[in-house]
């Protein structure tokens, strides 16, 4: 699930045809962008129309797609087609084309929702995906890894669909992934700490690599996404707080090499040094 500002503000142009459809004047959604919106996501982002081939259902990837915003409306097509996928083939789709099986062991881990009350409680991130009202990312750590793996593709492809970027809006691009990182250092970190069972468990083969797949994924989709300037409201305060060297103790251990800070976020925004054709 993606319920990220970004998708509050798809659905409220969704919403916005709904009432411009009830009205004297009925009219359909645009969809007249969306034969040219693949062929841009082909050109500008290979590993995210692999996502879109590989699903059978193009219908369902296409409603994500709003000719209001073609960046937003095709990485929230990617993030949502790579949890049909994961399902589909009880396996995660990695970026580079090859996938990872889910190993159900992690469901017997402890629920990520008991992290929740380490965040603040009005974060839309932390609402959406470890409070009690959140999607299933909050009962079990399956879930939670899913949403740390298409954010990941999720980030991959709007970085490289900024050619197709409105800049008449702020933007949350590299929030969702610095989020479920944090999300994920936090809950192995708390593993360590209080929950025996679910460090013992993390220690075993299966989850160990699958841990340090996606988290190499992860931190590497997020150091590239630097180079572009205000991509993010509030990635700064998540990717500082991977940065802090005593938040990522257990991950590092579990990892068997301190995660990669992405400092580059942090530092102040140029325009100079970004890479938009990347
Ligand atoms: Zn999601």
């Amino acid at each position: 699930m993606r319920m990220s500002l970004r998708a509050a503000a798809t659905l409220l142009a969704l919403l916005n045809v709904v009432a411009h459809a009830a009205s004297a004047a009925p009219r359909a959604a645009r969809t007249d962008c969306r034969g040219q919106a693949i062929d841009d996501l082909q050109r500008l982002s290979p590993r995210g129309y692999e996502i879109y081939e590989a699903v059978a259902d193009k219908k369902q990837f296409l409603t994500w797609v709003t000719c209001d915003d073609l960046q937003v409306g095709l990485a929230t097509g990617v993030h949502e087609t790579v949890h049909v996928l994961t399902a589909e083939r009880d396996a995660y789709p990695l970026i580079d084309g090859s996938s990872i099986p889910r190993p159900h062991e992690l469901s017997k881990f402890f629920a990520p929702r008991e992290i929740a009350k380490k965040f603040d409680a009005k974060d839309a991130y932390v609402q959406n995906y470890l409070s009690s009202r959140g999607a299933s990312s909050k009962d079990d750590f399956m879930y939670l890894l899913d949403e740390l793996n298409a954010y990941s593709h999720d980030l991959n492809s709007s970085s490289r669909l900024v050619p197709l970027q409105r800049h008449d809006r702020q933007v949350d691009q590299r929030d969702g992934l610095a989020a479920l990182m944090t999300f994920v250092m936090s809950y192995v970190e708390t593993a360590q700490q209080s929950k025996p069972a679910t460090w013992e468990g993390l220690q075993h083969p299966e989850p160990r690599h699958l841990v340090q797949t996606l988290w190499k994924q992860a931190e590497t989709t997020l150091a590239s996404s630097c180079g572009i300037p205000d991509f993010g409201r509030n990635d700064r305060t998540y990717i500082a707080s991977l940065c802090d060297p005593k938040n990522g103790k257990a991950l590092t251990e579990l990892l068997g090499r301190a995660p990669v800070c992405a400092r580059e976020c942090l530092e102040p925004t140029t325009t100079s040094s970004i890479s938009r054709t990347q």
